[in-house]
């Protein structure tokens, strides 16, 4: 007997379904595309329950007549390719025709739609693949509706996660589309409230302001370059504005929002140089040939494969690099004749020379709590002391960060200040209601929040030691260390103390008085792990006189 079977139709549209439509968010995602190839200049998205309720996207693109409107559930029904050439010069988002037969195969969906001067539009209903009624229904454009979304697929409907989780995907997705195509106007509404509203913008920069704000946008530089037929507008951090991780990396490829290591590569070659462990801020909108360019690789399409790899590598790198690079001879030339350390500038261009506090050795006993231990500066962040039998060499950002880090975990000894201007802070929609669903806890580590509406959030009160830090940023990386706080192998406090531990010594450098360094010694005894900042990297390295008897050929005692 043959033990082999070809597989039913509608079992073969569930296998797809799992490869193409993993979450909510993915048939937000392959909706919006959907009418982006429509055409549309305005996409609407209403989103019950993070999207395990209902999902409805309203387009006013091409539409459908009624013989399209049945086939377009079908798997590989598609208007977009029909010869086997057409699969390398792909200009629209979708070209495989199996989204919608994918999502009606595992959901409960609707589609109403009708082209401009057609009698009538049509209404298709479709549960579990199967049609269930067609009717005639007046509309212009398209909408889709999604319910009960993996309601014959429970293995599938058990990997969701929370509703607000869920909501955090979809914010996710529409920004992705929203940025690479900012001449179309989105609007993204969550249980009835409005949560995003871009009208149409006039170049890529607008729509970033749109998203982020104008605050945000003061830390990038545009870039514009073209040659032989490769084009990229992009907009990449200023080299101090980099950040502690990766958030806000965004690549657009012929307007597709892709992953691709090697352009990512490519950007942080441009940076080095600049600080280590670092992360730039990028969008980089790049423009090619899609005949040189496969955008056949993956089902969901977020990757691609370039006919010359090197090619694109090297316009990208070379571009940043070279505009990275005038700017920082720039800051040099100015900073040269002034013979002072330099402090990286926290904002802006212009170098900030710090006069007072120039690399020194300790003088002795003006404190009263403890004898002043004597030490040097080596370097910018090294301080070394001697201490039991032995040296000391202390790394004064990671002892901080250490010392810094307990105190917000416990939650004690956090002074607190109340801004006499509360600061309003805008961010991108997915982490101002990541902030805002957090309240609580960041109130309890010292930072009192409230909500202004509109993605903006004001902050009141703040930790002392973060008086100075770039509050934008730091919300910003506390949305992301909460996303991975997620894990139930990193506790949130743990993660969102250690975000601002860092953020206290993010940028520049900074030269310790000698009672700084005093209590900063005195403190670090005091942590749980004085030897490790928050990140596991050293605080201190010691070499004990024995030690150095080794390293000088000498006999231990
Ligand atoms: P693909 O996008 O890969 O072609 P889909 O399954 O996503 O496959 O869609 C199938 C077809 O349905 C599309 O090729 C298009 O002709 C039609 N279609 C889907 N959504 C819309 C829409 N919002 N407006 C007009 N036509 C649409
Ligand atoms: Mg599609």
């Amino acid at each position: 007997m043959p033990l082999i079977k070809v597989l039913p139709v509608q079992l073969r549209n569930k296998i797809a379904a799992g490869e193409v439509i993993e979450r909510p968010a993915s048939v937000v995602k392959e909706l919006i595309e959907n009418s982006i190839d429509a055409k549309s200049t305005e996409i609407g998205i209403e989103i019950l329950n993070g999207g395990k309720g209902l999902i409805r996207v309203i387009d006013n693109g091409i539409g459908m007549d009624r013989e399209d409107a049945l086939l377009c559930v079908e798997r590989h029904a598609t208007s977009k390719v029909s010869t086997e050439k057409d699969l390398f010069n792909i200009t629209t988002m979708g070209f495989r025709g199996e989204a919608l037969s994918s999502i009606a195969s595992v959901s409960r969906m609707r589609i109403l739609t009708g082209i401009k001067g057609a009698e009538s539009g049509t209404f298709v209903e479709v549960w579990g693949g199967d049609i269930r009624e067609i009717k005639d229904y007046p509309v212009i454009g398209t909408i889709v509706e999604v319910r009960d979304l993996f309601y014959n697929t429970p293995a599938r409907k058990k990997f969701m996660r929370s509703e607000s989780t869920e909501s955090i995907h979809i914010i996710e997705h529409v920004t992705f589309e929203a940025l690479a195509y900012w001449e179309i106007g989105f609007r993204l509404t969550m249980d009835h409230r409005e949560v995003m509203n871009l009208p149409p913008a006039g170049c890529p920069r607008e729509r970033i302001s749109q998203v982020y704000g104008a605050e945000f946008l003061e830390g990038l530089v545009e870039i514009i370059s073209e040659r032989d037929g490769l084009k990229m507008t992009s907009y990449v951090s200023r080299g101090e504005n980099l950040r502690n991780r990766k958030s806000h990396q965004f690549i657009f490829i012929n307007k597709r929002p892709v992953k691709d290591p090697s352009i990512t590569h490519a950007i942080y070659q441009s940076y080095e140089g600049h600080q280590k462990d670092k992360h730039p801020i990028f969008f980089l909108y790049l423009s090619i040939n899609p005949l040189e360019v496969d955008v056949n690789v993956h089902p969901t399409k977020r990757e691609v494969r370039f006919s010359d790899k090197d090619r694109i590598y090297r316009f990208v790198r070379d571009n940043i690099r070279d505009f990275l690079i005038i700017r920082r001879e720039e800051v040099r030339t100015i900073v040269g004749n002034a013979g002072a350390p330099v402090v990286p500038a926290s904002t802006g261009d212009d170098p900030v020379i710090k006069e007072d506090k120039p690399f020194f050795v300790s003088e002795k006993g003006e404190f009263g709590f403890r004898p002043s231990i004597p030490f040097i500066y080596l370097g910018e962040s090294f301080i070394a002391y001697s201490c039991r039998e032995g040296l000391v060499l202390l790394d004064h950002h990671a002892a901080h960060e250490r010392v810094l880090y307990e105190h917000f975990l416990r939650g004690e000894n956090v002074d607190s200040f109340r801004l006499l201007f509360p600061r309003q802070v805008r961010l991108s929609a997915k982490e101002y209601r990541i902030i805002l669903d957090n309240a609580t806890i960041l109130n309890e580590m010292g930072i009192e929040i409230d909500d202004f509406g509109y993605d903006t959030i004001i902050v009141r009160s703040l930790p002392v030691v973060l008086k100075k830090a770039d509050i934008q940023a730091l919300l910003s990386e506390i949305a992301s260390a909460i996303i991975d706080g997620e894990r139930p192998e990193k506790p949130l406090k743990e993660s969102i103390a250690a975000k601002m531990a860092c953020h206290k010594s993010v940028r520049g450098v900074e030269v310790l008085t000698n009672e700084e360094v005093q209590v900063l010694i005195h403190d670090l005894e005091k942590t749980t792990d004085p030897d490790h900042c928050p990140h596991g990297r050293p605080t201190r390295v010691f070499l004990s006189i024995n030690d150095l008897r080794r390293m000088f050929g000498r006999p231990t005692r």
